[in-house]
C-alpha cells in the first residue's frame, strides 16, 4: 500500500490535494484514505506544520495484514484477509474498533485509524488511533464460523494488541459477543483474565454502564449543541439503523425531535408524522431489517439522504454524501454518526450552501470516550455508576464541541476543519515534545 506523503511544496501536483471536485475511479477504501489525507493536509496548513511532521502524521506507525483461515460447517476451508493498523501511538496506546465487512481493505482501515488518532486527541483522552477489519460478511457465516473467524483473527494480531498497546472495540459487523471472544482468546493466551484488552464488552466481563449507547448519546449531544433553538418537533432522518443509528434515533426522539425516516441495508422507510422508534426496533429484531415496516412507506436509499429534514444522521458507512448528491441534500444540519460519510468535495458544496456538518471525529466520539472510561475501570478493577459515566461523557462531549465551535467561529473555518486543527495540533505537539529517537 502506498500512502501519499503530504508536502507543502510538491514538485508536481500532489495526488494528496487533488481538486476534491474531481471524480475518482478509486476503491471506496482508497477514497476514504484520500479524504483523511486531504483533511490532514488542510489542518497541517492551518497549523503551519513542516514537511517532516506532516509525513510522520500521514504515515501509520504499524500496519499488519493477516490471513485468516476458517473451517466452514461443511468441512471446507476458506481464507479471508484481516488487518490491524496502528496509525499513531504518540499520546498513548492505540485505540479503535474492529470491522467485519466484505469490502474492508487496508486503505479503509488506515483511514479509520487516522481518524481515531485525531478523535482521541480532540476529546482529550490519552490514546493513539487504530482500527482493525476482516474482509468478511458476518451475515454469511454461522455463529460457530463467526466465532472461529474472530478467534483466529485475534490470534494473528495478538502480538500487537493488549491493554497497554492497542485496545480494540466494536464497529460495523461486530458487537459485545465479538468483544467477549476477543477478551477470551487474549486471556487464554496470557494465562489469566485481561478485561482491559477490549472495550464494548458485556457487563459481566467488565463492560461499562453506558457504553452500548455512548456513541449515539454523543450524536444527540452534538446535535442539540449545533441546533439553533429548541429540538421540539425537529425532523430527523437516520441512515443506518445499527448500533449507532438506532439508539441515536431513540435519543433524538427523547429530546423532542420527530424521526421521520430511517434506512438500513434492507431498505429505507418514511413516515412524515413520525416513526415509533421502539416499535421499529422491535420490527427489525423480528424480521432482520426495516424493510416492510407496516407503519411507514418505502423509500429508496438515495432519497432518504435527500429528504427535507432538519437533521440528517448518516450512521452507516463512508463516502455516502458525495459531490454528486450533495447539491440535493436539504437537511440543515448533518451530524456524522458514521466515520467518513462526507467526501471533501461534498463538504465544500455543503459549506457553500450553509449546511452545518458536525464532523465524525467530534459527533461520534462518545463511543471512544466511554470506551476509555471502561478501560480505566478495568485497569482499576473498579466500577462506576451509570450517572458517573454519563456526567463524564457529557462534560467531555460538550467541552469538545464548544472548543471546536469557538475555533470555527474565530478562524472562519468549518467545524470539520476546526476539529482537525485541534486534534492534529495536539498530536503534532506531542511529537514535538517527545522528540525523535535516537
Ligand atoms: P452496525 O453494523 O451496528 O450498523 C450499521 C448499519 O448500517 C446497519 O443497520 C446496516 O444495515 C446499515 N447499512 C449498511 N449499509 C447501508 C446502506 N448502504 N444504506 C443504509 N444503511 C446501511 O455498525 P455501527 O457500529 O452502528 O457503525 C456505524 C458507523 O458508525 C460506522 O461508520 C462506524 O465506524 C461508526 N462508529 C461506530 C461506533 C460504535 O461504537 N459502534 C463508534 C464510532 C463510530
Amino acid at each position: 500500500m502506498s500512502i501519499t506523503v503530504p508536502s507543502t511544496t510538491p514538485a508536481t501536483p500532489s495526488p494528496l490535494t487533488p481538486s476534491p471536485l474531481t471524480p475518482s475511479p478509486l476503491t471506496p477504501g482508497r477514497q476514504a484514505l484520500d479524504s483523511a489525507l486531504f483533511q490532514l493536509d488542510q489542518a497541517a496548513d492551518q497549523l503551519g506544520l513542516d514537511d517532516g511532521l506532516r509525513t510522520m502524521l500521514a504515515t501509520p506507525r504499524r500496519s499488519l495484514t493477516v490471513a485468516v483461515p476458517v473451517r466452514r460447517e461443511d468441512g471446507r476451508m476458506d481464507v479471508v484477509q484481516g488487518f490491524r493498523v496502528q496509525h499513531n501511538i504518540t499520546r498513548g496506546p492505540a485505540k479503535g474498533g474492529i470491522r467485519f465487512h466484505p469490502s474492508t481493505d487496508l486503505h479503509e482501515v488506515t483511514a479509520l485509524a487516522m481518524w481515531m488518532t485525531w478523535k482521541c486527541a480532540l476529546v482529550g483522552i490519552p490514546y493513539g488511533g487504530a482500527k482493525g477489519g476482516v474482509a468478511v460478511d458476518p451475515a454469511s457465516l454461522t455463529p460457530r464460523e463467526l466465532e472461529r473467524v474472530t478467534r483466529r483473527y485475534v490470534n494473528e494480531i495478538l502480538p500487537i494488541i493488549g491493554p497497554e498497546k492497542d485496545i480494540p472495540a466494536p464497529d460495523v459487523g461486530t458487537d459485545e459477543q465479538t468483544m467477549a471472544w476477543i477478551m477470551d482468546t487474549y486471556s487464554v493466551n496470557a494465562g489469566y483474565s485481561v478485561p482491559g484488552v477490549v472495550t464494548g464488552k458485556p457487563m459481566t466481563l467488565g463492560g461499562s454502564l453506558g457504553r452500548a449507547g455512548a456513541t449515539s448519546r454523543g450524536v444527540q449531544i452534538s446535535a442539540l449543541r449545533a441546533l439553533p433553538g429548541s429540538p421540539e418537533g425537529r425532523t430527523v432522518a437516520v441512515q443506518g439503523f445499527g448500533k449507532v443509528g438506532a439508539p441515536a434515533a431513540r435519543y433524538l426522539a427523547d429530546a423532542g425531535c420527530r424521526v421521520v425516516a430511517v434506512s438500513d441495508v434492507t431498505g429505507a422507510v418514511v413516515n412524515l408524522s413520525g416513526l415509533d422508534v421502539d416499535d421499529l426496533r422491535a420490527w427489525v429484531e423480528e424480521t432482520g431489517g426495516v424493510y416492510g415496516y407496516r407503519h411507514a412507506d418505502a423509500l429508496s436509499h438515495a432519497d432518504l439522504l435527500e429528504l427535507d429534514v432538519d437533521i440528517l444522521v448518516p450512521a452507516a458507512l463512508e463516502g455516502v454524501i458525495t459531490e454528486e448528491n450533495a447539491p440535493r441534500i436539504r437537511a440543515r444540519l448533518i451530524v456524522e454518526g458514521a466515520n467518513g460519510p462526507t467526501t471533501p468535495g461534498a463538504d465544500r458544496i455543503l459549506a457553500d450552501a450553509g449546511t452545518t456538518v458536525v464532523p465524525d471525529i467530534l459527533a461520534n466520539a462518545g463511543g471512544v470516550i466511554v470506551s476509555y472510561l471502561e478501560w480505566v475501570q478495568n485497569t482499576q478493577a473498579y466500577s462506576w455508576s451509570a450517572g458517573e459515566v454519563e456526567v463524564k461523557l457529557r462534560d467531555l462531549m460538550e467541552q469538545s464541541y464548544d472548543a471546536v465551535a469557538a475555533l470555527s467561529a474565530e478562524r472562519g473555518i468549518t467545524l470539520r476543519q476546526a476539529a482537525h486543527v485541534i486534534g492534529v495540533g495536539r498530536v503534532a505537539e506531542a511529537h514535538r515534545l517527545r522528540g525523535l529517537y535516537p
